[in-house]
């Protein structure tokens, strides 16, 4: 008689169930529902449903765990990061509980015992919107002193900004002075983030396992149960050639090009057979190319040959394709800057670099490129010490202007092409212009970026306030066709801005024919450089102040994407149409908003 199968630990309709319940799950989603289940099977007491904003307790709700990850993401690198970080050191024995920022219950830190907290910059020194809570609680007068606790900090930012990682080393010297001590010192992670993030990790890791040794009643409690699907077969560091269906302009000829240019365009593309899954609200990343003639222009400015290999930890390439695929060269960085300037012998280089040359930095940052710095600044480069000293590739990200829904197997972008001239020559934004360079046909490398802090209301009967201008509107087309799609009946309210209407109306038919079908329900338009005044979307949202917060007041959610100033004085609109049609103090205004915002009914995608 053939042996009997082991029993299957799940019956088929069991089975069935769960890949419904898992279908369509982020990481952090899976992360909860194996912590839950781990929790389960040790019979010990769990909350009995997730809650929205907690990311990844890894043991279940039990009593405090032994080590606690924390982390503000705006992007996705602070979230990726702590997630790995939660699994290493889980899998080093701690027992680890990892939640987003604005999950964590800041009554519960004076417990802590060992924390860990990543965290992004935003812009000038702001923490990422899901941690703006918590950054006030640590900073403020209401934090406790901590002498009981072990602390480290992994700050994420972009040093071509002054107050890099500014949010990382407040929490980082605070912490400390409430009296806790610190295991070993902040990484700040510039835009190659791997470079500072994984020996920082390394080191977090080692001490969650000495943690977990000092503690081994505790971890051995510990049941982890990985996610029960395998990661997606795509992702950032496997990303999925798609390929490109179409590309055409939005913005009319005749349009605004200066000074950088309002060459707006749509980009459908295909991804089909990836596997790849999004909703309204996430990001498509692109791992872009530089052009051909901008690798040309630094080899020559350089004098070097391009056909030489070139190694670099392990990796040994021609020099061209160093520079065309792996290297930033439409954004300088400080580091190279500082080692350029010393090559150059340039001492008023240099000087940027101080505190005073603040201003003067910021600007050369913004005007000019790897290759206008080397045209200016003569210096002899070898080419090793070049790719070593230029910044790795990052990949950009884009707000998804479809949903998927509507769009099946599509994905569609809304992109801004950057370009503009630095002594009569032509500079380009490194991933626009990759685009705006491809044609049909061609596959290049994306990944879906979720973004789980800038989702439609799970109840469809709640209307959405939406503030989007220029290319900021993306991800609103993404809302409205899913709203339509998905037969939602709260009102859909836009509110959109550009310089002419007759030039810069994006999606404009689209528009129309959404109001005409009840898919949108009012649209708001501030054409900025129509008429002698500048009219702003957050003029349009003071005008519309009494209907706006009676919205809020019936239940709506509140978007804002785009730009950050754009986000900044959206946010000031807001508060100003809450005191005066609320009848409320500026403080208790405050509070309103923070509260939509907990809620998950305020929610800002702008950088
Ligand atoms: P833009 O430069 O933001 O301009 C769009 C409109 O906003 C113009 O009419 C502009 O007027 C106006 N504007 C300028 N300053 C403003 C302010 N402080 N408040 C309100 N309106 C203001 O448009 P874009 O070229 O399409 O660029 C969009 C920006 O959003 C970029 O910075 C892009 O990186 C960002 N973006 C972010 C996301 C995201 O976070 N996911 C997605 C898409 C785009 P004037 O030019 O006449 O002053």
């Amino acid at each position: 008689m053939p042996a009997s199968p082991a029993p299957a630990p799940l019956t088929d309709q069991q089975a069935g169930l769960l890949n419904q319940l898992t279908d369509g799950l982020d990481g952090s989603g899976l992360w909860w529902l194996s912590g839950y289940a781990a929790g389960l099977a040790r019979g010990q007491a769990l909350v009995t449903r997730p809650a929205p904003a907690i990311a990844a307790p890894v043991t279940g709700a039990t009593a405090s765990p032994t080590l606690t990850i924390v982390y503000g993401s705006q992007t996705g690198n602070a979230k990726r990061l702590a997630e790995k970080l939660a699994a290493q050191s889980e899998a080093a024995g701690a027992s680890v509980r990892l939640l987003r920022a604005d999950a964590y219950p800041t009554r519960e830190l004076k417990d802590e015992r060992q924390l860990y907290i990543v965290i992004s910059t935003q812009g000038e020194g702001d923490p990422p919107d899901d941690a703006i809570g918590l950054v006030d609680f640590i900073r403020g007068r209401r934090a406790p002193k901590l002498p009981e606790l072990k602390f480290a900090v992994l700050g994420l930012g972009d040093s071509s900004y002054p107050q890099f990682c500014e949010i990382g080393r407040v929490l980082d010297a605070r912490l400390a002075e409430l009296g806790a001590s610190r295991l070993f010192e902040r990484g700040d992670a510039d835009l190659d983030i791997d470079s500072v993030a994984t020996p920082w990790m390394a080191r977090a890791v080692e001490a969650a396992k000495a943690l977990a040794k000092a503690s081994p009643a505790r971890s051995a409690t510990v049941t982890p149960l990985r996610p029960l699907p395998a990661a997606p077969a795509f992702d950032r560091d496997r990303p999925f050639d798609a390929e490109l269906l179409a590309g055409h302009a939005l913005s009319a000829p005749g349009g605004l090009r200066t000074p950088r240019g309002r060459d707006v365009r749509h980009f459908e593309l295909s991804l089909e057979d990836s596997g790849l899954h999004y909703e309204p609200g996430d990001a498509l990343g692109i791992w872009p190319r530089n052009p051909p003639a901008l690798v040309q222009g630094v080899l020559d400015a350089l004098g070097l040959d391009g056909d030489q290999a070139v190694d670099l930890a392990d990796e040994t390439r021609p020099l061209r394709e160093w520079l065309g695929d792996k290297r930033e060269l439409t954004r300088l960085s400080r580091p190279f800057l500082a080692a350029h300037a010393e090559r150059a012998g340039d001492a008023a280089l240099g000087a940027l670099l101080e505190p005073d040359g603040r201003d003067a930095l910021a600007r050369l940052f913004d005007e000019q490129q790897v290759i206008d710095l080397l045209q200016r600044h003569p210096a002899q480069w070898d080419a090793a010490s070049l790719v070593a000293a230029l910044r790795p590739m990052t990949p950009r990200l884009y707000s998804i202007a479809s949903s998927q829904k509507h769009a099946g197997d599509e994905i569609h972008l809304t992109v801004a092409h950057v370009e503009y001239a630095v002594d009569g020559q032509s500079r380009w934004g490194c991933a626009s212009n990759f685009l705006a360079r491809a044609t049909e046909g061609d596959r290049l490398p994306v990944y879906v970026e979720a973004n789980e802090r800038f989702r439609l209301p799970a109840d469809p009967t709640r209307d959405i306030i939406m503030v989007g201008p220029g290319t900021g509107v993306a991800p609103f087309r993404a809302f409205v066709q899913e709203r339509a799609i998905t037969g939602a009946s709260g009102r859909n309210w836009l509110f959109f801005g550009n310089p002419h209407f007759r030039t810069d109306f994006l999606y404009q038919l689209e528009w129309q024919r959404a109001l005409r079908d009840g898919h949108l329900d009012r649209i708001d338009l501030a054409f900025s450089r129509d008429q002698a005044h500048k009219v702003y979307v957050q003029h349009k949202l003071r005008d519309q102040g009494r209907e706006v917060y009676a919205r809020l007041e019936e239940g709506a959610h509140f978007y804002v994407c785009g730009a950050i100033g754009m986000g900044k004085d959206v946010h000031a609109a807001l508060l100003d149409v809450i005191v005066e049609h609320g009848a409320r103090s500026a403080e208790d205004a405050e509070d309103y908003l923070a509260r939509l915002q907990q809620q998950g009914r305020y929610a800002r995608d702008v950088y």
